[in-house]
């Protein structure tokens, strides 16, 4: 079969490499010049299955509120005339309560699981190095309070067979030597051992570069303007190359929309509904002054819901997020204010470790969903796939998404308790069901 990917992030690549391993003909497309340009560019190198709960929570709605005003709040809603956003919105309300959060809690953490998985066993098939860390992510509180909600979490996950522990301050610090001069401010911890890190572009760059030479073909510089449906399949992909200008239509057997927070806008027309919006987050990555001084497990700060990880030489910040449209601008007043917190929070942490005076700023659009479960599997349109919306995970379940897509698309149900779409369901209460009607 002839299998067009759409998109060439971290979802788009790792569905390629499993579409070929498949044995299927497999071309991407993508309007970059390269893969991961986008979303999967510098994101904060966390694979955490195991931190994985969902924005949405019985908390949710009340913490979203007291944010609304402040421009370096960690989740920022700038309220537009954007009927999406306010489908988002609600539909992410409705999400808010113990019995969404723990239906979309245990997809989560299969689809962590599955992908983690997929990821080890790929990475010892190709021998892709992507600065990884097997060191596990703690999570540092700045008061008892937090440090107690942290704990309840912690409990809370363990139900799902999460490996999470519960620290004091010194065991915080013997995990982590590198907080040593924060300690004063550090209440405690949690921890995740079987967690990693690692740099998501370099990863799927490299992946890219296996998949060429498996014999996917990769047309980038490519705009996808549409899909054109004839007898109720797609039938082609029109695209225009961005450096000619010269316009193509492209015929193929099966289409996997992988395009991140524009697979909606780009699926709309065919009348297919997802519910992904763009959440806007930051990250700085700075080179280090002083590497010997510098962590090297990957950390969640809780009091700025930031994550720090290093690679290599260079140490990432990044975080927060911003629900206010397709807006890619890193030179707004919020922008500036967003990303300079990031750099003075690291330099509090670990003052002088980082050189400053460079910081390399970015920022990306998550495709989020408003449970933040990703849609894979089959549209209505029964040769249109659907492998888009990781939201905050979409590094964490890139292989397992692409494994389990190609999977799918070649008859066969991958092994986890999923709500795939226009599947007959999972065993999470209604979800699957749900989702059949996209
Ligand atoms: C600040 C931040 C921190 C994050 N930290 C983590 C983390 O620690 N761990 C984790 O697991 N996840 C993290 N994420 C989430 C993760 O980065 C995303 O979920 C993931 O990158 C999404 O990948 P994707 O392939 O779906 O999208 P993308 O990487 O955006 O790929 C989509 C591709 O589609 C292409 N495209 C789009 N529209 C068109 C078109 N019309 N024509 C042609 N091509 C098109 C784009 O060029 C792009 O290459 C973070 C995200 C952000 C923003």
């Amino acid at each position: 079969m002839r299998v067009f990917v759409l998109g060439a992030g971290i979802i788009g690549v790792c569905t390629a490499w499993y579409l070929r391993q498949e044995g299927h003909e497999v071309v991407v497309i993508d309007r970059q010049g390269d893969a991961a340009q986008e979303t999967s560019f510098a994101n904060g190198a966390q694979i955490s299955v195991s931190f994985c709960e969902p924005w949405a929570n019985a908390e949710a709605p009340l913490k979203v509120l007291k944010w609304l005003a402040r421009d370096d709040s960690p989740l920022l809603f700038r309220p537009r005339l954007d009927p999406q956003q306010w489908r988002w919105g609600l539909s992410f309300l409705m999400q808010c309560h113990d019995g969404a959060f723990e239906r979309n809690v245990r997809q989560l953490v299969a689809l962590g699981r599955y992908s983690h998985e997929s990821l080890k066993a790929l990475v010892a098939q190709t021998g892709i190095e992507y600065q990884r860390l097997e060191r596990g992510i703690l999570h540092f509180f700045s008061s008892q309070k937090d440090l107690d909600a942290g704990a309840a979490a912690a409990n809370l996950m363990r139900r799902y067979g999460v490996d999470r522990e519960v620290l004091t301050r010194e065991q915080v610090l013997a995990i982590e030597p590198a907080l040593a001069s924060f300690a004063p401010q550090i209440a405690g911890g949690t921890y995740t051992p079987s967690d990693e890190s690692g740099d998501a572009r370099v990863f799927t760059q490299a992946l890219a570069r296996r998949c060429e030479a498996a014999g996917v073909q990769f047309l980038y510089q490519h705009d996808i303007l549409g899909l054109d449906v004839e007898g109720g399949r797609v039938e082609r992909v029109r695209v225009r190359d961005r450096v000619s200008g010269v316009p193509a239509t492209l015929q193929g057997d099966v289409f996997v929309a992988a395009l991140g927070s524009y697979t909606a806008p780009l699926l709309r027309p065919l009348g297919v509904a997802l519910n992904i919006y763009p959440a806007k987050g930051y990250s700085a990555t700075l080179r280090l002054r002083h590497p010997e001084r510098a962590s090297v497990v990957s950390m969640i700060d809780d009091a700025r819901k930031i994550a720090i990880s290093r690679l290599g030489d260079y140490i990432r910040i990044a975080g927060t997020a911003e629900l206010a449209g397709y807006d890619t601008r890193l030179d707004t007043p919020t922008a500036r204010v967003r990303c300079d917190a990031l750099v003075r929070r690291y330099d509090e942490v670990f003052p002088g470790v980082a050189d400053l005076s460079e910081p390399n700023f970015w920022t990306g659009l998550r495709p989020s969903t408003p449970t933040n479960i990703p849609y894979i599997g089959r549209t209505r349109l029964p040769n249109l796939w659907v492998n888009a919306g990781h939201g905050t995970l979409g590094w964490t379940h890139g292989a397992g998404s692409g494994r389990a897509v190609a999977e799918l698309i070649s008859g066969r149900r991958p092994a986890l308790d999923f709500g795939f779409l226009g599947t007959s369901g999972c065993a999470v209460t209604g979800e699957g069901r749900q989702r059949v009607a996209v």
